[in-house]
C-alpha cells in the first residue's frame, strides 16, 4: 500500500490539537466537515512524503521524523484550524 507520512501525522494529531485550541476558543466546531477541511488545508501546506509499505503499522516516531518533526505538523494544523473556524463550511 502507499502511505503519505504527513497524512498519518495529521490524522494522529488532529484531535489533540483541536482539543487544545478549543480550550482557548470555546466555540470551536469539531464536526466531521470542519475536521476534514482542517486536514485538507493542513496537508496542502505540508510537503508530501509517500512511501510504499507491506505492513500498515508504522511507528509514530518514524512518522514525525519523516515530516520534519511534530512541531511542524502542529503548526500546520493550528493555522488550518484558525482558517476553518473563521470560515466554517458546515
Ligand atoms: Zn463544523
Amino acid at each position: 500500500m502507499i502511505l503519505n507520512y504527513p497524512e498519518l501525522a495529521v490524522q494522529e494529531l488532529i484531535d489533540e490539537v483541536l482539543k487544545e485550541y478549543a480550550q482557548n476558543n470555546p466555540h470551536t466546531c469539531n464536526c466531521e466537515r470542519c475536521k476534514n477541511d482542517i486536514m485538507a488545508l493542513s496537508l496542502n501546506n505540508l510537503p508530501p512524503k509517500y512511501v510504499v509499505t507491506d505492513h500498515g503499522n508504522i511507528l509514530t516516531k518514524t512518522i514525525y521524523d519523516q515530516v520534519g518533526g511534530k512541531a511542524q505538523v502542529v503548526a500546520a494544523l493550528t493555522a488550518a484550524i484558525q482558517k476553518v473556524q473563521k470560515n466554517p463550511r458546515h
